[in-house]
């Protein structure tokens, strides 16, 4: 197999680190992403980190974010001693809601980082001509958007910075932890290559204090044998969730969601909407499918920001839809059979639930 070479090469070379295979995935991942710089780190957390240290983000700064990502996003800003400021969504495409992001503007915002939830690229335009206004910057959290395209293009290059995850769980996974950096911006690509690693600038020359958040050699390797594949994992993961849509599309009170024009989702979850959530996940469980909620608790609400002293209400699309979304299963191994038993159990439900009304 590809990748058990792929580690023993690493093995032999005595590359435990950073070594040569890192720097080949670093090349291809940029390639695939059509930007003149990725750099490979520990894991996304730590990419959304390095990119705003790199924007010289820190205490007295302000970062918007999308109130219904994962807590990495937020965690990033705090590590970096910003504010973290929370931004509602647009309730057709789970991203980040440009006019809400405006009302959140103050004169210590510094960066927004707005989250490609699901897979589906943000509404970049909007975004950057906020940041073009106010004079920000914008950091686009691809941790579940691998391979998404605004007209035919990766995201990557129309943002300052774009990070990267490579969580066994992503579209493109390590076997442990990974994470990557990607910009045009070549200044910034050598400041995070530094800062990645201890601020080296040579093997005994450190122009600055660092981080150790490099990217492990086996992960590198295993990742560069995985990114050729990308493509055709991205396709399968559409086609199912083309199929979702049509054959879901006016069952019951469920609310699919489609593609704004121009934008490709790289469909890391398949999303939907019902008030009967809980219901329906017991029944689909019964039948041994297993669901998950992305995310239950949308981060304002969280104990963790209990500081921010921010309430439900002020996040009303955010906080209602997480009362109601349902990620169907979604992998790009899913065969027709596997597919077609989900869509029939979930259509037997509402048709269960009509008989019953
Ligand atoms: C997975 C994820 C991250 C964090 O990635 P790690 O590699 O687990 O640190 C950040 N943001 C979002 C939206 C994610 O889904």
């Amino acid at each position: 197999m590809q990748i058990d070479s792929a580690i023993a090469e690493c093995i032999n070379n005595v590359e435990f680190i950073q070594g040569r295979h890192v720097k080949i995935f670093e090349e291809a991942f940029s390639k695939y992403l059509n930007v003149q710089h990725v750099i490979g780190c520990a894991n996304g957390t730590d990419a959304i980190y390095l990119a705003l240290k790199a924007l010289n983000v820190g205490y007295g700064d302000e970062v918007i974010t999308a109130a219904n990502s994962f807590i990495a996003t937020s965690e990033a800003i705090t590590m970096t001693g910003a504010r973290v400021v929370f931004a509602d969504v647009d309730p057709e495409t789970n991203n980040i809601s440009p006019e809400d992001v405006l009302s959140k503007i103050s004169d210590k915002t510094k960066v927004l980082l707005p989250v490609c939830l699901y897979g589906l690229p943000v509404d970049i335009k909007s975004l950057n001509k906020i940041a073009e206004k106010y004079n920000l910057r914008v950091v686009a959290d691809c941790a579940q958007a691998h391979g998404a395209e605004i007209n035919g293009k990766s995201i990557a290059g129309m943002v300052d910075i774009a990070t990267y995850s490579f969580f066994p769980g992503k579209n493109l996974g390590a076997f442990g932890d990974a994470g990557a950096v990607a910009t045009n911006n070549s200044i910034i690509a050598e400041y995070v290559a530094k800062l990645r690693n201890h601020g080296r600038g040579g093997k005994y020359i450190h122009d600055f204090e660092g981080y150790n958040m490099r990217m492990d050699e086996i992960q590198g390797a295993i990742l560069a044998v995985k990114l050729p594949f990308l493509r055709g994992w991205n396709q399968s993961r559409r086609e199912l969730a083309d199929i979702y849509s049509q054959r879901l599309n006016g069952i019951g009170d469920l609310k699919i969601y489609k593609e704004p024009e121009g934008l490709k989702s790289a469909y890391h979850l398949y999303v939907v909407e019902t008030r009967y959530r809980e219901e329906l996940r017991k029944y689909l469980l019964e039948k041994g499918i297993s669901t998950g909620i992305h995310y239950p608790i949308p981060l304002p609400v969280q104990p963790a920001y209990e500081y921010l002293k921010l309430k439900e209400a002020d996040f009303p699309v955010s906080c209602n839809k997480a009362k109601k979304i349902l990620s169907l299963p979604i992998f790009p191994e899913m065969d027709k059979e596997q597919h077609d038993y989900i869509i029939a159990y979930v259509i037997e439900f509402f048709k269960n639930k009509e008989r019953n009304v």
